[in-house]
């Protein structure tokens, strides 16, 4: 029998999530000799034995894999047989440079562990900082690659004799686990006052903890990427309380319950829902609240939706059986955990921090001492109920910096990202790295994240940037830093239209490199005519970035500019005196409480008076909803919106027209019909539940008909789908519906949110192809 040789160079993934242990006992199973090493590049592997033996050993490697590995690229060459070889064994790690390593995202507490802290014999019995190579900590922790315990902030906690052996034994499920750590050597919590007085410590802090909240206070609570608000999520006084001391008067707040189970009796969940909830992700899934759920209405007030999600770290699992025995079998354990920070500000990261900026509004503060080296707050989705795929509203914890794959390879471009919902986006080769939610860039201490963030990508991913690319909007505060970083650095910058960058973030997290139509559906962004765009349908070439605008909605004004975004009846009032209604009407939903402003908008519009035009398609929503009376003024972003698909009545069939009018060029979608309709039925008495499911259907058949229209002409058929509005979820059900029962091929996003979210990625993969074009 004849005995071969191979080469296995594998990269990705790969680097401290247990798979060289994997390889090792892998090779053993198939009576295989050898070695396994890390390099630079990632992980090389000798294997020697007969064709069939490595035959199946690299079939088992590709899909055996533990569960936080994940291989890029796989490749072998042949080696002449090494005589007389036995056994396998895992070398030192090959020094060298450049490095192809992807340190995985954090990910939730394993079976393995959990069963170890649920046995009292075990050393690490309820031990709220338990981890091994298939679960823990690691992009929150680490500092820069190599990803070894000095770059981390484990590197303050010498391992003790145990733990030293199982790092040490390629057998044990700790073998180089970074993290590892046990109550002997490893961090610890405390509970203290507002004032940072120790209350206790250890085991009792948690204990503790859970009786407080019991009664109803508020606890700030450190957890891997941030601090936590925390309360009893079924005690509407302390719900209350707790959004008055945020001032978040009305914006959802997520909960945290201890399993499936318990997420099942507060919401109706579907099968993909709880794989995705139960994930090693383990994101805030909105899903449909159960009828009768025990929850403060304070919780999500505007909505059917709840936000849940199930303990990620041990320290929650030990905090949730805390709270189960404190309060008591007839009380369900669901605590609100959302992120600690004021409105607007980025979420807390140090003890000192959180003391500080926290202390107005937490009772109590659960802390530790293992170091958060970079923030990165929950990620918030939901499921899409056709594909059963993710549909991200912030995409950050569990997520980054696991990299959406390009179709191709490039030099390395940076997208800075817009204003709001920033991220932003650093390529390598064709990887690109989109960062975790940073928030928005409208303070100083956002934008010393986005700093932060920056330098922690490009630490870990070992690359800098040849290319800056933001958004056109000259007021953006990532407009001067771009031209900052270009300065300091010497790199060439350029800025690219917003909605245009929403189309290319579709369009490459898709890999299509064909041009494609774009429908932008989205909030506001600068247009290339200084108007504000947002419901735009777009003609993108990815490879040649050819750019044109073919049609947008029918253009209205927005009196008092930002106070229109704000208070969405005066959308209406601008909208309807577009209709040719100038003076106000008694019977309008607004003129009870504002009727001084009301009296005073026509003299606005009138004149022009800062009123700038848009074509939003938010701005749309808005109008619409204030129109119905639904919402004349919003506490948190996309409130109008949300209200006014709630209220949709599903058993009207009928759409609104929302004809093309092809006059000129670009193109005018006539979304303004669909007011004057939405007007008709409302004057005639029709239910605000009929008329928003008119308006839905309406737009939806208006966008399909218009890219038909364009597809048919330039001989296009994908069609890329993006901005904020696709979160709406009939639109991102019933749009791709609509464009495929007309022949069309939706592109949507399932990697990144629709929402400015996907900004920077766009952004980035435009540098990229502009440098390899030579266009800059
Ligand atoms: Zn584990
Ligand atoms: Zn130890
Ligand atoms: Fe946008």
């Amino acid at each position: 029998m004849s005995i071969l040789r191979q080469r296995l160079t594998v990269s990705g993934q790969v680097q401290g999530v247990g798979f060289r242990p994997f390889v090792f006992r892998l090779a053993a199973a198939h009576a295989l000799s050898g070695l396994v090493r890390n390099t630079p590049q990632g992980v090389a592997v000798e294997v020697q034995g007969t064709w069939e033996a490595l035959e199946a050993f690299v079939l088992d490697l590709r899909e055996k894999l533990p569960p936080l590995a994940r291989i890029v690229t796989l490749t072998a060459e042949d080696l002449p047989p090494v005589p007389d070889e036995t056994g396998f064994s895992i070398a030192e790690s090959a020094p060298g440079r450049g490095h192809n390593v992807l340190i995985s995202p954090d990910a939730a507490t394993c079976p393995d562990c959990l069963a170890e802290m649920n046995d009292p014999a075990d050393r690490r019995f309820e031990y709220p900082f338990t981890n091994c190579t298939n679960c823990g900590p690691r992009w929150t922790i680490t500092r820069a690659i190599p990803y070894d315990r000095p770059v981390t902030s484990m590197a303050c906690f010498p391992m003790c004799p145990e733990c030293e052996r199982e790092y040490h034994d390629p057998a044990d499920r700790r073998f180089h686990a970074q993290p590892n750590a046990c109550p002997v050597c490893g961090p610890k919590v405390w509970l203290t006052d507002r004032d940072g007085a120790p209350l206790a410590e250890g085991p009792e802090a948690l204990g503790l903890l859970a009786r407080e909240l019991a009664a109803g206070k508020i606890a700030a609570i450190k957890g891997l990427g941030g601090f936590h608000l925390s309360c009893d999520a079924a005690d509407a006084r302390a719900t209350a309380e707790l959004r008055r001391r945020k001032q978040r008067p009305a914006k959802p707040l997520a909960v945290m319950v201890p399993d499936l189970d318990a997420a099942r009796r507060l919401a109706l969940v579907s099968p993909a829902e709880e794989g995705i909830l139960a994930g090693v992700e383990r994101p805030i899934v909105l899903l449909a609240k159960a009828p009768g759920a025990a929850l403060s209405p304070d919780v999500a007030p505007d909505t059917d939706f709840v936000g849940l999600m199930l303990p990620y770290t041990p320290l929650h699992h030990v905090l949730l059986r805390r709270c189960a025995e404190a309060f008591g079998p007839d009380r369900a354990t669901a605590l609100v955990m959302t992120s600690g920070n004021r409105s607007s500000e980025p979420i807390c990261l140090g003890n000192r921090e959180a003391l500080r900026r926290l202390g107005h509004i937490a009772d109590v503060f659960l802390l530790h001492n293992r170091d958060i080296l970079v923030r990165t707050d929950d990620s918030v989705l939901r499921v899409h109920p056709d594909t059963g795929l993710p549909l991200f509203l912030r995409r950050a914890r569990g997520f980054t910096p696991a990299p959406v794959f390009l179709a191709q390879d490039g030099p390395t471009a940076l997208g800075l990202g817009p204003e709001l919902k920033c991220s932003l986006c650093l390529t390598k080769g064709p990887a690109a790295f989109v960062s975790q939610h940073i928030g928005d860039m409208e303070n100083l201490e956002t934008m010393d994240f986005h700093r932060e963030v920056l330098a922690h990508l490009e630490d870990v991913l070992q690359v800098r940037p040849e290319i800056v690319v933001h958004d056109l909007h000259p007021d953006y505060m990532t407009t001067p830093l771009a031209a900052e970083l270009a300065a300091q650095r010497g790199l060439p910058r350029t800025a690219l239209q917003h909605h245009f960058a929403h189309i290319h973030a579709a369009l490459a997290e898709n890999r299509h490199q064909e041009p494609a139509l774009g429908l932008a559906l989205d909030g506001t962004g600068y247009g290339l005519d200084g108007t504000i765009w947002g419901g735009e349908c777009l003609f993108v070439d990815p490879l040649e970035l050819d750019h044109q605008r073919l049609a947008h909605f029918t253009p209205f004004r927005l009196p008092g500019g930002e106070a229109a975004v704000r208070e969405p009846w005066r959308i209406a009032q601008s909208l309807l005196w577009d209709l040719g209604l100038r003076e106000p009407e008694a019977w309008w939903p607004w003129r009870r409480d504002r009727a001084q402003a009301s009296d005073f908008l026509p003299q606005v519009l009138e004149r022009g008076l800062n009123s700038p035009v848009t074509t939003s398609c938010g701005r749309l929503f808005d109008g619409v909803s204030a129109l119905l009376g639904l919402c004349p003024v919003i506490s948190y972003e996309g409130q109008a919106a949300i209200l006014l698909e709630k209220a949709q009545d599903m058993a009207e069939t009928r759409a609104y027209p929302c004809p093309l009018r092809t006059g000129g060029d670009p193109a005018v979608l006539d979304t303004l019909a669909l007011f004057r309709h939405a007007l008709d039925d409302l004057r005639q008495g029709a239910p605000a539940g009929v008329i928003a499911r008119r308006f839905h259907l309406g737009l939806v058949q208006g966008l399909a008909d218009l890219a038909a229209a364009f597809g048919h002409v330039l001989g296009i058929a994908h069609v890329a789908l993006s901005g904020g509005v696709m979160q709406n979820l009939t639109l991102a059900r019933e749009l791709p519906q609509a464009l495929a029962g007309r022949g069309l091929v939706p592109l949507v996003h399932t990697q990144v949110p629709p929402n400015d979210g996907c900004i920077s990625l766009g952004q980035a993969v435009y540098g990229q192809r502009l440098l390899e074009l030579g266009k800059i």
